[in-house]
C-alpha cells in the first residue's frame, strides 16, 4: 500500500529560538499564516491526485507545530479531522521541538488522532546543541520521547549531521542514542548552509566548515545500517530539493540523491569484505531496485574495484532476490548485517 504524507507547512512565526541553521522562510517556502481553509484546500488537492489503496496522513511540518498557540493548533487539527473521520486520511503527523511537549499538548493532539510526532533532536551532544543554539538538551529529548510513547503516539526523531562542533564519533553516538529511544522512524539531514542564517555568516567568517559530501556519505553509510538493523524506518535522508534548496542556493554536502550515494558505499564495503581475490570477476546478483547502487553513482563502485583489484564488477538483476540481500560470487549476504 502506498504511503502519502500530505505536507501542510505551518511556519512557527515568532519562534523565540535561534537555531543557527534555521531560516524558516527558506525551509518551508511559505511565510504566510496557515489557516483552516488552507488545510482543507491542501488536503482536497492532494486527495484528488491519489487513487487505489493508500495510507495518507496530513503532515504539519515547517516549524514547531506544538510551539504555536494551542487554539491555533486546534483550529488546524479540527480542519483536518473530518478527513480522518470519513476514512480519507489515516492519521496526522507533526514535527516539533522536544521542549514543546507536555501532557496538555499531547492530550489535545491525541483527541484529533495525531498518529506520529517527529521531534527535532539534531544531536545528542551537549557541545553541538549549545553551538547550534538549539536551546534544549538531551534530557528534554528523553523526557518528550517517553511522554509521546506513553500516549501511544508513534515517535519520530530527526537528526542533523555536521552541525557546529560535530564530528564522526559524535554522529555515531547520536545515532546510538536515538536508537535507544526506540523511535518508529527517523529522518537524517546532513547540515546545509542556507542563506540568511547565522550558519551562513559563520561559514562566511570561516568559523564553520560544513561536512564534505565524502564525509557525509561515509557517516551515513555507518548510520543507515544502524537504524535498518533495528527495523527503524528511515523516512528521509537529506532535504528535499525546492526552489530555495538546491545546488545553486545552499553550501555544504548538498546532493539530490545522497541516500543513493550512501547505499552505494554500504554495498561497496560489503562486496570488498566478501571479496575472493582468486575470482577473475565479481559477480553480483541483486534485486532490480539495487542495481544502480551496486554499480555506484557514475559507476564509482565499478571503477573502484577495477582500479584497486583489477576486477570487473558484473551485476545481474533478479526479482527473486530480496531487496536487502545480495549474492556476491554465489554467497548470499544481508546488506545491513554483514559488515
Ligand atoms: S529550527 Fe525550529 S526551533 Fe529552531 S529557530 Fe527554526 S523554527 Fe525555531
Amino acid at each position: 500500500m502506498r504511503t502519502y504524507h500530505i505536507p501542510i507547512f505551518v511556519p512557527h512565526k515568532g519562534c523565540p529560538h535561534d537555531c543557527v541553521f534555521c531560516n524558516q522562510r527558506h525551509i518551508t517556502g511559505h511565510t504566510a499564516d496557515t489557516t483552516a481553509d488552507d488545510v482543507v484546500r491542501i488536503i482536497e488537492e492532494n486527495l484528488s491526485t491519489i487513487s487505489g489503496e493508500y495510507y495518507a496522513e496530513a503532515a504539519f511540518f515547517g516549524g514547531s507545530f506544538t510551539g504555536i498557540d494551542i487554539d491555533k493548533q486546534t483550529e488546524l487539527l479540527e480542519a483536518a479531522y473530518p478527513y480522518i473521520s470519513d476514512g480519507s486520511l489515516t492519521g496526522m503527523r507533526c514535527s516539533t521541538r522536544p521542549d514543546y511537549i507536555d501532557e496538555r499538548i499531547l492530550t489535545n493532539l491525541k483527541k484529533y488522532r495525531m498518529s506520529c510526532i517527529e521531534l527535532g533532536v539534531q544531536s545528542t551532544d551537549p557541545e553541538v546543541l549549545a553551538l547550534s543554539r538549539r536551546g534544549h538538551c538531551y534530557d528534554d529529548v528523553v523526557r518528550a520521547s517517553e511522554l509521546i510513547k506513553s500516549y501511544d503516539i508513534e515517535l519520530g526523531l530527526q537528526m542533523m549531521l555536521g552541525l557546529p562542533g560535530d564530528n564522526y564519533d559524535k554522529m555515531i553516538k547520536t545515532a546510538r542514542d536515538l536508537i535507544s529511544l526506540k523511535p518508529s522512524c527517523v529522518r537524517l539531514y546532513p547540515t546545509l548552509v542556507v542563506p540568511d542564517t547565522d550558519l551562513y555568516i559563520m561559514h562566511e567568517q570561516g568559523t564553520y566548515t560544513p561536512l564534505t559530501t565524502e564525509e557525509t556519505v561515509e557517516a551515513l553509510s555507518e548510520i543507515i545500517p544502524m537504524f535498518e538493523r533495528e527495523n527503524i524506518s528511515i523516512i528521509r535522508v537529506g532535504l528535499q530539493t525546492t526552489d530555495d534548496i538546491n545546488e545553486n542556493t545552499v553550501k555544504g554536502p548538498y546532493h539530490p540523491a545522497v541516500r543513493e550515494l550512501a547505499e552505494g558505499r554500504i554495498i561497496r564495503r560489503l562486496i570488498e569484505h566478501n571479496l575472493k581475490t582468486e575470482c577473475n570477476e565479481i559477480k553480483i546478483i541483486c534485486n532490480p531496485g539495487r542495481v544502480s547502487q551496486v554499480i555506484g553513482h557514475q559507476k564509482c563502485n565499478k571503477l573502484y574495484f577495477k582500479e584497486k583489484y583489477n576486477l570487473n564488477l558484473k551485476v545481474i538483476a533478479d526479482k527473486s532476490v530480496d531487496y536487502n540481500k545480495l549474492k556476491i560470487c554465489d554467497k548470499i549476504v544481508e546488506i545491513y548485517y554483514e559488515v
